[in-house]
C-alpha cells in the first residue's frame, strides 16, 4: 500500500471528507497546539469518557467520491419508475416555475439559512412567509395564518387539538372525522387522538351532529372529489359549541368559496400543488388559519409586522413567547422544525402567477376534470358524484381490468378505496393526456374527441360546481401579487429577498444544539432530480424500487451510526420523532400490561420539544434538577424514579447534554431507569458529537430521534424541511409507526401513522445518503472529532475572555460550549441581545441566545469551518467585549454605545444626523475584516412589544408602502 499510485488513490478518496470538513491539517495543527495536545487523539480521549467510546469502527463503507455516488445514486434513481400521477389524495404533480426552481429550491441563499431568531438580518425569508400567510389567509377567508406546519394530515391532528382547547363543548372527549377524508389524515389524527385519549368518530359528514363532539373535520372537497356545501354541517357543529375544522384542497379555493367564509373555525391543507414536487411524501409546507380570537391557541409559528428602532416596518416572528421552547410542557403543539423553504416556494408561485395566473391555472384543471367526466358519461361510465374540482370517482367493476390498462400505460388512479377508482388531473395535464384517459377507460376505439367535448363543455357550460359554492371575492389583491410576473420581475423580487437575509453562503452560523455545517451542492442534487422528485408516494411499492433501495440503504446505516437494531424515517422533524419515539416507549409499556407507567422524567436543561412531545403523548412530566456543573443531579435522579417508580415510563436526555459536556454518568443515569422499569428516550439532536465515536444503542438508550437536518447535512431551509428519523432497540420495533394507505415494511399493521406519507419528507433522503456515502466509516468519525476540535478551539480562545460556562472532564468540551455573559451584563447593563445585535455587524448570526441558560450565548462551530472563520468570529467577540468594557469604564454611556444601536443599517449610518459617541465608520466596520465583506442588515432594531400588542400577520397594506 504504500507506493505512489496507491497513495493518489487514496488521497482521491479523502476528495470529499477533506472538503466536508473545514480546517487543512496545518489549521489543525495549529488548534491542537493551542490546547496542548499532540493529536486529535489525545483530545477525544480527554473528552470523550472511555467507558462510552465504540470499540468497532462503522461499517457505512468507505468514503466515495461526489462523481462516484452521484452516479451510483443516479443509476438507483433510474429504477423508479415515474408514472403519470392522478392518484390524487393531497398529492398532485406540479410544474414548478423553474425561475423558482433554480433561484430558491437549489439556491444555498434560501436553503442554507436558519429560523428567523434574528430578524433584522433575515427580512427577506420573513416578507416571504408573510406572503404565503396573506395568501393563506386570502384562500381559507379566516384571520390569522401561521407561517407552515408539517403536512396536511399532521395540520388537521393539530387542528383537533386546537379545537379540544377552545371548544366550548368542555365535557365532550369525541373528534368527528368525516368519512371521505383524506385515508391518511384520519390515520394521523386517530393517532393523535389515541395518545390525548381522545375518542375518534369516522362516520358520514351529515352525521357530525348526532355525536358529542368538541371538534369536526371535514374535506373540501372530498378525498373522492365531491363539492360539498358544508354550510349547515359547519353550522351544525358549532351548534354544539363544536369546533368546525375543514380541510381544502388549496388550488380548489381559486374557483371555491373559502371555508372561512361558509363559516369554518380552523381551514388546513397542504400548499404542495403550488409549485412544490411530490417528492414521494415530501417536504411540502401545510397551511393553517384559523380566527383571531384563538390566535393564543394556533400551532407553529407566526410572522408579524412590528417596527423597527427608526420607526419602519419590520417583520418577525409575533408573540416569540409563544415559541414552544418557552412554554415547555404547556405548549399548544410541539412544532419547532416547519416547512420554511417549501413554504416560500408556494408564496413565489403565488407571487409569480399572481391571482389571475393561479385562477386560469384553477380553471383549466376543472375545465379537464368536466371534459373527462363529459366524455365518460357520455359512454355510460357511472360517476360517484354530480359535483367535483379535479377528481372524478368512478365505480366500477371492471376495476382491475382499467388499473391493469392503465399500468400498462404507465399511469397511475388512486385504487384504495374498494369497487372504485378516482382520478385528478393537475396542472400537468395536457389535452393529450385526456385522451389517453379515455384510451385507458374506455378501451381504445371509443371515438370521443377531446376538442368536441371541450367545446360543448364551453358553449353549454357545467354545473359541476354547484352555484352556491363559486368564489365571487378577490383574492391575492396586494401589490406583492401583483407585481412580479415577468421573469425578470420575479428573478429580482427573489434576489432582493435573498439578499436581505444571512445564510451559510456568507459566515458561519453557531448556533449552538442546530447544527449548521456544510450542505454540500453534490448533496443537494439529486432532490430535483425528476426519478426523486415525482413519484407520488401512493404510487405502487414496485415503481419505486429507487427509493426502497436507497432508503434501505440509509435505514441500514442509520442503524449501524445509532446502535440500535430498526430505524423509521417517517417523522419529519426532530419534534416529531420525540412523538413517535413516546408513543412507541407507551405501546411497549401497554403490550406489557404496564398501562399506567406515564411520567417522563426530563432533566432542566432539556430543549423544549421534549416537554412539549411527552405532553402530546399525555405524559406527567417530572423535572429532574441540574448541578452546578451542569450536569445531571444524580442524587435528584435517584430519588425521583424511586418515588415515581411503578409509574415511570422514560426518562428523555440529551447527549452530549445541551450544556455541552459528555456527562460522565450516562450510563449510570440508563441503569437507573431500566431498574425501575422505564425506558430511555436519548434526544439525538447532538448526534453530532457521538457519530462514529460512540451510539446511544451503544451507550444503552432505548430510541433516539436524528436530526438530519442538523447532523446529516439537510439544509435547515430557514426553519424547515427536516426529517426526524427514530432509532428503536428490538423491543420497542413493533411500535414504530406504519402507514393506512402503503404498508411499511418492517412495521406491524396497525400501528398508526406520524406523518400524511409513509416515508415521511422522503424527496430529501438522498441528502444524507450522499453524506454518508461520500464520507465513509472514516470520514464521519472524522467528522464528529473535527466538530470537537473546532468546539474546544474556540472555547479555549473565548476563555481568555469570558467565563465558559460549563465543561466537562479535564476542562473540555463537547461540540458546543456556552458563554456566560451575565457577570458583563451585571457590570455593564449590556444585555446578551446586545451582543447578538452587535455581531450583525460584524457580519455574524448570534449563536443560540439564552438557551438552555438564560443571559448566555451557545456556540458550535461545526466541523465544517475552517479555524480562519472561526478566529473571525473569536475577533468579533472579543472586540465585542472591549466595547462593553468602554461601557463599564464609562467612556460610552449605557444610552450611547455601539451595542444599544446595533444593529446599524446604511440609512442609519449614512443619516445626516448623527449624534453618537462613536464614530459612523467604526459603527459599520469596527474590525477591517468586516469592510472587506460587508453584511448589511436591512432593519434597525426590531420593537418586540410593539409588534405583539399590534398584531398584523399579513402583508401590511397598500398606503404603507406609499410612505
Ligand atoms: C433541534 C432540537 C430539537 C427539535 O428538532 P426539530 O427538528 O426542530 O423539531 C430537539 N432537541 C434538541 C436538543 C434540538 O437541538
Amino acid at each position: 500500500m504504500s507506493n505512489a499510485k496507491s497513495l493518489e488513490e487514496l488521497e482521491q478518496k479523502q476528495d470529499f471528507i477533506r472538503r466536508h470538513i473545514g480546517p487543512s491539517p496545518a489549521q489543525v495543527s495549529d488548534m491542537l497546539s493551542a490546547l496542548e495536545v499532540s493529536s486529535v487523539q489525545e483530545l477525544i480521549d480527554q473528552t470523550v469518557p472511555a467507558s462510552i467510546r465504540l470499540e468497532q469502527p462503522l461499517t457505512v463503507g468507505q468514503s466515495r467520491t461526489e462523481v462516484e455516488t452521484l452516479s451510483y445514486l443516479k443509476s438507483v434513481a433510474s429504477k423508479n419508475k415515474v408514472f403519470k400521477s392522478y392518484i390524487g389524495q393531497g398529492y398532485h404533480p406540479t410544474n414548478v416555475p423553474h425561475v423558482i426552481l433554480r433561484n430558491v429550491l437549489e439556491n444555498p441563499g434560501w436553503y442554507t439559512a436558519y429560523t428567523p431568531y434574528q430578524p433584522e438580518i433575515a427580512q427577506g425569508r420573513l416578507e416571504s412567509l408573510l406572503n404565503f400567510q396573506t395568501m393563506t389567509l386570502d384562500l381559507t377567508g379566516l384571520d390569522l395564518a401561521s407561517a407552515s406546519l408539517l403536512d396536511e394530515s399532521t395540520a388537521a391532528a393539530e387542528a383537533m387539538g386546537l379545537a379540544k382547547r377552545v371548544s366550548k363543548a368542555k365535557k365532550a372527549n369525541a373528534f368527528f372525522i368525516a368519512d371521505d377524508v383524506h385515508t391518511q389524515t384520519i390515520d394521523v389524527v386517530t393517532t393523535r387522538a389515541e395518545q390525548f385519549g381522545f375518542e375518534i368518530i369516522v362516520g358520514k359528514a351529515e352525521d357530525a351532529v348526532n355525536h358529542d363532539i368538541f371538534g369536526a373535520l371535514f374535506q373540501y372537497p372530498t378525498t373522492s372529489g365531491e363539492v360539498v356545501d358544508i354550510t349547515d354541517l359547519i353550522a351544525g357543529v358549532q351548534s354544539k359549541k363544536a369546533i368546525a375544522c375543514v380541510a381544502a384542497d388549496i388550488m380548489s379555493l381559486l374557483l371555491l368559496k373559502a371555508p372561512g367564509k361558509l363559516g369554518a373555525d380552523v381551514v388546513l391543507g397542504s400548499a404542495q400543488r403550488f409549485g412544490v414536487p411530490m417528492g414521494y411524501g415530501g417536504p411540502h409546507a401545510a397551511f393553517f388559519a384559523t380566527r383571531d380570537a384563538y390566535k393564543r391557541s394556533l400551532p407553529g409559528r407566526i410572522i408579524g409586522v412590528s417596527k423597527d428602532r427608526l420607526g419602519n416596518d419590520a417583520l418577525r416572528m409575533a408573540m416569540q413567547t409563544r415559541e414552544q421552547h418557552i412554554r415547555r410542557d404547556k405548549a399548544n403543539s410541539n412544532i419547532c422544525t416547519a416547512q420554511v423553504l417549501l413554504a416560500n416556494m408556494a408564496a413565489f408561485y403565488a407571487v409569480y402567477h399572481g391571482p389571475q395566473g393561479l385562477k386560469t391555472i384553477a380553471q383549466r384543471i376543472h375545465r379537464f376534470a368536466d371534459i373527462l367526466a363529459s366524455g365518460l358519461k357520455a359512454k355510460g361510465i357511472a360517476l360517484k358524484h354530480s359535483t367535483w374540482f379535479d377528481t372524478l370517482t368512478v365505480v366500477s367493476d371492471s376495476k382491475d381490468d382499467v388499473i391493469a390498462r392503465a399500468i400498462a400505460k404507465g399511469v397511475n388512479f388512486a385504487t384504495n378505496h374498494e369497487g372504485e377508482y378516482s382520478i385528478s388531473v393537475s396542472e400537468t395535464t395536457t389535452r393529450a393526456d385526456i385522451t389517453e384517459l379515455f384510451d385507458i377507460i374506455l378501451g381504445e376505439g371509443h371515438g370521443l374527441s377531446v376538442d368536441a367535448i371541450a367545446a360543448d363543455v364551453e358553449a353549454n357550460g357545467s354545473e359541476s360546481i354547484p352555484a352556491s359554492l363559486v368564489r365571487d371575492d378577490e383574492v391575492l389583491t396586494h401589490p406583492n401579487f401583483n407585481s412580479y410576473h415577468s421573469e425578470t420581475d420575479i428573478l429580482r423580487y427573489i434576489k432582493r429577498l435573498e439578499s436581505k437575509d444571512l445564510s451559510l453562503n456568507h459566515s458561519m452560523i453557531s448556533l449552538g444544539s442546530c447544527t449548521m455545517k456544510l450542505n454540500a451542492t453534490a448533496e443537494m442534487i439529486p432532490i430535483t432530480w425528476p426519478e426523486f422528485a415525482n413519484l407520488h408516494p401512493f404510487c405502487p411499492l414496485d415503481q419505486a424500487e429507487g427509493y426502497q433501495i436507497m432508503i434501505n440503504e440509509l435505514h441500514d446505516w442509520l442503524v449501524n451510526i445509532t446502535g440500535y437494531d430498526a430505524v423509521s424515517l417517517q417523522p419529519n422533524s426532530g419534534a416529531q420523532g420525540e412523538y413517535a419515539g413516546l408513543i412507541a416507549i407507551r405501546k411497549y409499556h401497554e403490550s406489557r400490561g404496564d398501562a399506567h407507567r406515564n411520567v417522563c422524567l426530563i432533566p432542566s436543561s432539556a430543549h423544549g420539544t421534549n416537554p412539549a412531545s411527552a405532553q402530546m403523548a399525555s405524559m406527567k412530566i417530572v423535572v429532574v434538577n441540574c448541578d452546578k456543573n451542569g450536569n445531571v443531579d444524580m442524587s435528584d435522579l435517584k430519588a425521583k424514579a424511586e418515588e415515581v417508580s411503578e409509574n415511570l415510563s422514560c426518562i428523555m436526555i440529551t447527549y452530549p447534554s445541551t450544556h455541552g459536556v459528555y456527562e460522565e454518568t450516562i450510563r449510570e443515569i440508563c441503569d437507573i431507569i431500566h431498574e425501575h422499569g422505564g425506558q430511555v428516550y436519548m434526544d439525538g439532536a447532538n448526534m453530532n458529537a457521538q457519530v462514529g465515536v460512540t451510539s446511544p444503542g451503544f451507550i444503552g438508550s432505548d430510541v433516539s430521534h436524528l436530526n438530519l437536518h442538523k447532523t446529516f447535512c439537510i439544509p435547515h431551509g430557514g426553519g424547515g424541511p427536516g426529517v426526524g428519523p427514530i432509532g428503536v432497540k428490538s423491543h420497542l420495533a413493533p411500535f414504530m409507526p406504519n402507514h393506512s394507505v402503503i404498508n411499511v415494511p418492517g412495521t406491524n399493521i396497525g400501528n398508526g401513522a406520524v406523518s400524511a406519507a409513509p416515508y415521511g419528507s422522503a424527496a430529501i433522503l438522498p441528502i444524507s445518503w450522499a453524506y454518508i456515502t461520500m464520507m465513509g466509516s472514516e470520514g464521519l468519525k472524522q467528522a464528529t472529532e473535527m466538530a470537537i476540535v473546532n468546539a474546544n478551539y474556540l472555547t479555549h480562545e473565548l476563555s481568555k475572555h469570558f467565563p465558559i460556562l460549563y465543561r466537562g472532564r479535564n476542562n473540555r468540551v463537547a461540540h458546543e460550549c456556552i458563554v456566560d455573559l451575565r457577570p458583563l451584563k451585571e457590570l455593564s447593563g449590556i444585555t446578551e441581545m446586545d451582543v447578538a445585535k452587535r455581531l450583525q455587524d460584524y457580519g455574524f448570526h448570534s449563536p443560540t441566545m439564552s438557551f438552555p441558560v438564560a443571559g448566555t450565548l451557545m456556540i458550535e462551530p461545526t466541523e465544517s469551518e475552517s479555524k480562519g472563520e472561526i478566529d473571525r468570529f473569536i475577533e468579533a467577540m472579543v472586540s465585542i467585549k472591549g466595547e462593553i468594557e468602554k461601557v463599564i469604564s464609562g467612556e460610552w454611556s449605557i444610552e450611547n454605545n455601539p451595542l444599544v444601536f446595533a444593529p446599524h443599517t446604511q440609512g442609519d449610518v449614512l443619516g445626516n444626523e448623527w449624534d453618537r459617541a462613536y464614530d459612523r465608520f467604526y459603527a459599520a466596520f469596527p474590525v477591517p475584516a468586516v469592510a472587506k465583506n460587508k453584511f448589511w442588515p436591512t432593519v434597525t432594531r426590531i420593537d418586540d412589544v410593539y409588534g405583539d400588542r399590534n398584531l398584523v400577520c399579513s402583508c401590511p397594506a397598500v398606503e404603507t408602502y406609499r410612505d
